[in-house]
């Protein structure tokens, strides 16, 4: 028979968090139906959340320096080169998947079609911004600092939406203080240059590979920590958030628009990646899906890849059995660039937005929306809400006004939240796809090299 104890042992930590996740929801219903809270006692119940989300994303800075400098070192130019062209194909052809699929669905279910945009509130302020404005900005790579520490006067999703609608127009520091938010595709470009550096360095560079190796080490240790103290934060969490929310007459009234991104979502991630992975992998996609569960289920509450990474790497390190040479070098440049959820989603709201307006695209602008909404991914920083941020790229390539960001503002914190997951698992799926394909490479490496710095 099956082995319940064994199962429950193994799983503990899954099977605390998605309990967590239900009993969180009823208490935040609870709470809500029952008890009117000030807003300090609003900032209490949110606290132990917020502890969460602080631990997490103390730990990215360490892990991304200490994996991206010791994935890059430990493998020799040529083979990092290989390996990082292969993530890099899979990163665009997932993602222009992604878009394609959202544009189809959107445009068969006509989700804007039958309301006008008068009937949706338009709410906020308006950003005064053009395509190249934010093409810059992702250039100078922004970051979007979402937690925001003073909410006394306004409520906390205008104040959301409204730093992130500021910081399109933000000056920008090329260096940010660590607290600001990390640029965090700065900073891989520069964890690459110093990991190739030290790996040509040849014994010399052996102590600082050995260091930042174990650097990482401790830092996971760091992780599996965090991850004890998860069910707790989640829980406060989610329940927070369900007694913040204001408007839920919205959710009836863009429904269908919902409807659109989460039925795309779903494909996208039970249907077409399942499928590229089986095909190239040849080997059952949804155990794999399963071995990411905590994961999947981390990024859905906190709505960041990157703050998700920490847990994405032991689930593929430990439960997918993916090689480190792998994971470090695939996972935080993906967690960063590859985001398929929020391509799909951009498309999906651009034309639906298209669609309020009465505006007709024509099949170039269509065009227009598949390579914006791509781009538009790539720049988004795995933060919450960032999307909404390079939305206004898409909006105003094709002539649509950037204010009508505000249209879609209401529903976000919640699209958010399957948007991440899903980026999460394409990431996912992207090392164990990059890791097959770079199957000789990797064994070749561990014929020759004496010692595996990478997996001692
Ligand atoms: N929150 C998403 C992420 O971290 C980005 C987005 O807003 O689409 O992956």
């Amino acid at each position: 028979g099956v082995n319940f104890k064994g199962l429950l042992r193994r799983n503990w930590l899954l099977i605390a968090t998605v309990l967590s996740v239900l009993l969180g929801i009823s208490l935040g219903v609870v709470v809500r139906e029952y008890a009117s809270l000030s807003h300090l006692h609003k900032q209490y119940f949110g606290f132990p959340g917020e502890i969460l989300m602080r631990m997490l994303k103390l730990v990215i800075l360490p892990l991304i320096i200490s994996s991206m400098i010791t994935g890059v070192a430990a493998l020799d130019s040529e083979v990092s080169g290989k390996i990082g062209l292969r993530a890099v194909i899979y990163y665009f052809s997932t993602t222009i998947i992604a878009v394609i699929l959202g544009i189809i669905l959107v445009m068969t279910i006509k989700p804007g079609v039958s309301q006008t945009a008068e009937h949706i509130d338009r709410a906020g302020t308006t950003p005064n911004v053009t395509t190249v404005d934010t093409l810059l900005d992702l250039l100078r790579s922004y970051k979007t600092e979402i937690f925001s520490e003073d909410t006394t006067t306004i409520p906390p999703l205008t104040t959301t939406v409204m730093e992130v609608l500021q910081n399109i127009t933000k000056d920008y520091k090329i260096i940010g203080t660590y607290s600001d938010g990390i640029n965090v595709l700065g900073l891989i470009v520069f964890c690459v240059a110093f990991g190739l550096v030290i790996g040509k360095m040849g014994e010399k560079g052996r102590i600082l590979l050995e260091f930042f190796d174990a650097l990482n080490e401790a830092t996971m240790r760091l992780v599996q920590i965090i991850m004890c103290y998860m069910p707790v934060g989640i829980l406060f969490l989610i329940a927070a958030k369900i007694i913040e929310v204001e408007d839920w007459e919205i959710f009836k009234k863009m429904g269908l628009y919902m409807v659109t991104v989460l039925s795309g979502l779903a494909i996208h991630a039970t249907i077409c990646l399942p499928l590229i992975f089986f095909v190239i992998v040849r080997k059952n996609p949804y155990t794999f899906t399963l071995g990411m569960a905590q994961a999947l289920v981390t990024a859905l509450m906190i709505s960041s890849s990157s703050a998700t990474l920490p847990v994405t790497f032991r689930c593929a390190e430990e439960n997918n059995r993916i090689d480190k040479r792998i994971t470090r070098f695939v996972l935080p440049v993906g967690a960063t660039i590859n985001m398929d959820g929020t391509a799909l989603y951009e498309a999906v709201a651009a034309i639906f937005i298209a669609q309020l307006n009465d505006y007709a695209l024509d099949v170039g602008q269509i065009v227009t929306i598949s390579i914006t909404a791509t781009v538009a991914s790539i720049g988004a920083a795995g933060v919450p809400n960032a999307g909404l941020v390079t939305m206004v790229i898409v909006l105003t390539a094709v002539g649509l006004p950037a204010s009508d960001v505000t249209l879609i503002v209401a529903v976000d914190w919640l699209l958010d939240r399957f948007r991440t997951m899903i980026n999460v698992l394409g990431d996912a799926y992207g090392a164990g796809i990059v890791q097959k394909l770079s199957k000789r490479e990797l064994e070749r490496m561990d014929l020759t090299s004496d010692v595996d710095v990478a997996n001692p």
